[in-house]
């Protein structure tokens, strides 16, 4: 099968596009690389079956033309991450809400298959743990700038069902409940990879709030297998999954973990969150998924242990950072450099996903 990965280029969508190749699949990936970058795919440029395009969704003859040439959507592309939403609330209505819409618009005209990342921030404040499907969804006021980015993916998310439900479009949503592993960056305000960058470099690390907020952690090769299983079940069109991991971890506990992997000297410091993001901040003190529906239908559901995760993001960071070399080291020798961030071709567009 052919299959279109918008937001490919971010650290979700290109092990989508990695596990679809290593599946036999033909993959074409549409990324602006304003937060996903051309590292996150180097290893898979020469793969035959493997071809991109560095461009906005937004440039909508080439979306409609990419969307052509496919038999399956995975539509990424969004802006993510808590500090850039708060940041930069319009560029995160306007993409996330105007680009699906441009996306089902074309797929519908084509009938293509859409899978749709949504994110676990749509539940919001809900205290109906562990959270299901069909459950409410309780957003906070429009001051406060994050329930932006969970109204623009619940607006998504209602729209992908509309297009399912009145025009037909075979449409199936994924909500993704913090996804980690390797090449996630913290840039965006990401806990884990900014903990364990922190650790590493000895610098202070950083909880917010109190730390007694807790997630769940999914690594990021569970969540695209399920991914996957639900791509290739007929009978999810038009239905919603949670995706995660229903291993509880506050963010305490968290920082102490990453400590201990990395044996670390770093102190663990609290920062307000007014200090961290902006006056008024919201936190979710909880998110659990229930994974039930999920469960039921592929017969999965993410499992690797938070331990675990943190042990690859360790090995993954320690890896690429540069130690100081010795006057006589062969530069071929040399370990990998640090990621040079690659800058948007526009810097106009518009954002591409991490899902
Ligand atoms: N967080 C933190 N220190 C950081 C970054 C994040 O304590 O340097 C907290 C953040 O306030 C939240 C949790 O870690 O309570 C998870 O944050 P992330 O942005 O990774 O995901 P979220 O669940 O907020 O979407």
């Amino acid at each position: 099968m052919r299959h279109l990965i918008t937001g490919g280029a971010g650290f979700i969508g290109s092990y989508l596009a990695e596990a679809l190749l290593e599946r036999g699949h033909q993959v074409h990936i549409l990324d602006n690389l304003s937060t996903g970058c051309m590292d996150n795919i180097q290893h898979l440029r020469r793969h035959p079956q493997f071809s991109y395009t560095i461009d906005t969704m937004f440039n909508e003859p080439l979306l409609a033309e990419l969307i052509d040439q496919a038999d399956q959507i995975h539509h990424l592309a969004a802006a993510v991450g808590v500090q850039l939403i708060i940041k930069s609330p319009v560029r995160t209505i306007e993409t996330n809400t105007q680009g699906t819409e441009l996306v089902l618009r074309h797929a519908a005209k084509k009938s293509k298959r859409v899978f749709f990342a949504s994110t676990s921030e749509v539940y919001g404040k809900s205290q109906a743990f562990p959270f299901t499907e069909d459950g409410e969804l309780v957003l906070g006021a429009p001051p406060k700038g994050r329930w932006s980015y969970a109204c623009s993916k619940a607006l998504d998310e209602f729209l992908c069902l509309a297009y399912w439900n009145e025009k037909s479009l075979p449409t199936t949503i994924l909500r993704l409940f913090n996804t980690v592993g390797p090449r996630q960056v913290g840039h965006y305000g990401m806990v884990l990879p900014t903990f364990v960058q922190q650790a590493l470099s000895g610098k202070p690390i950083t909880v917010y709030g109190s730390g007694e907020q807790s997630r769940c952690f999914s690594s990021v090769h569970d969540v695209i297998d399920c991914w996957i299983a639900v791509s290739e079940e007929s009978s999810t069109v038009g239905t919603i999954y949670n995706i995660g991991s229903d291993q509880e971890i506050s963010i305490n506990a968290l920082a102490d973990l990453v400590k201990r992997k990395t044996n670390s000297e770093s102190e663990i410091i609290k920062i307000p969150y007014e200090t961290a993001y902006e006056e008024g901040f919201e936190d979710m003190p909880r998110r659990v998924p229930d994974v039930q529906r999920l469960r039921k239908t592929v017969g999965m559901a993410p499992v690797t242990t938070i331990e675990r995760i943190v042990d690859l993001v360790v090995a993954y960071q320690r890896e690429r950072m540069v130690p100081s070399r010795p006057v006589d080291t062969p530069l071929k020798t040399r370990p990998r450099p640090l990621r040079t961030p690659v800058r948007p071709v526009d810097s106009a567009a518009v954002p591409a996903a991490e899902g």
